[in-house]
């Protein structure tokens, strides 16, 4: 695909919109806390919009089924728990950084270090295909010439991270 200047800070709303519309559609008691850090400096970056779409949707929607699936077992535990999914995007020079962060599940080592593998998941059948964040990854270096990087800490959550320079 062409790249085309894009307003990142959209592109992340919009996703992150879509895929929790998503989740409800088949959860409909389901409420998380969105939150927005958008960078308002952010200038029009250069991107494959339909691709770095794709990888946002993702994102989000790894973390949305990660908060929520923490929540399953906080209900069961009648504790309180605040699903919570957070996009920041950041300008700093000559890249653009984005990050989702959740407070769901998080990921064992041994799981962090399969993640980008195609067909790598742990979810149910029919719920996922595991072949999200390989492409992902692709998109993001192969495609725009940037980094997707993970930190993740079980029990607590997980947090990507993309750079893309300009
Ligand atoms: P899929 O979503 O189809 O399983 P992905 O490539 O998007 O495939 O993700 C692979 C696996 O990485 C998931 O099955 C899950 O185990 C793990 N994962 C991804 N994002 C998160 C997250 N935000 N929190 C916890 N685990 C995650
Ligand atoms: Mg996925």
């Amino acid at each position: 695909g062409q790249r085309e200047t894009t307003d990142l800070n959209a592109l992340a709303d919009e996703a992150l919109a879509l895929a929790y519309q998503g989740l409800r559609t088949d959860n409909p008691d389901f409420q998380a806390s969105l939150g927005k850090h958008f960078d308002v400096g952010l200038p029009a970056w250069p991107v494959v919009k339909s691709d770095l779409s794709r990888v946002l949707l993702n994102l989000c929607a790894n973390a949305l089924y990660a908060v929520r699936e923490r929540q399953q077992h906080a209900a069961a535990a009648s504790s309180d728990y605040e699903p919570t999914v957070t996009v920041t995007t950041h300008h700093a020079r000559d890249k653009v950084e984005i990050r989702v962060r959740d407070n769901g599940t998080g990921m064992a080592e041994d799981v962090r270090q399969k993640i980008f593998q195609p067909f790598f998941t742990t979810k149910p059948s029919g719920e996922g295909t595991g072949l999200g964040l390989s492409l992902s990854r692709d998109i993001v270096t192969k495609g725009h010439g940037g980094t997707l990087t993970v930190e993740s800490c079980l029990g607590e959550g997980t947090e990507f991270f993309i750079t893309i320079p300009a």
